[in-house]
């Protein structure tokens, strides 16, 4: 099923797109796989290390650019969470 208006999920702390949701998986005899059953409304950040608010929005085409724009500010984000979580003695 082509997806007609699709959205990216983005972290509402740091921007980042590694969002994970909360789920529930079911057990599928047929498939022999956990399939997703719920989705939850809770969504964590992998960079942040903790719950976030997320949000979406739409994909549009970007040029080469732009896209090395954004892997730019999301290097130098990153390297400020390892920063301060060095500086607050976590990891
Ligand atoms: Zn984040």
């Amino acid at each position: 099923m082509p997806c007609e208006n699709p959205v990216s999920i983005h972290c509402g702390n740091c921007g980042g797109k590694n969002i994970k949701a909360d789920a529930y998986a079911e057990w599928s005899e047929e498939t022999q796989k956990w399939e997703l059953a719920t989705v939850f409304d809770d969504r964590f950040c992998d960079d942040c290390g903790h719950q976030v608010q997320a949000y979406e929005y739409p994909i549009i085409e970007q040029t080469a650019e732009q896209v090395a724009e954004e892997e730019r500010a999301a290097a130098a984000e990153a390297m400020q969470d390892e920063n301060r979580a060095y500086f607050q003695g976590g990891v």
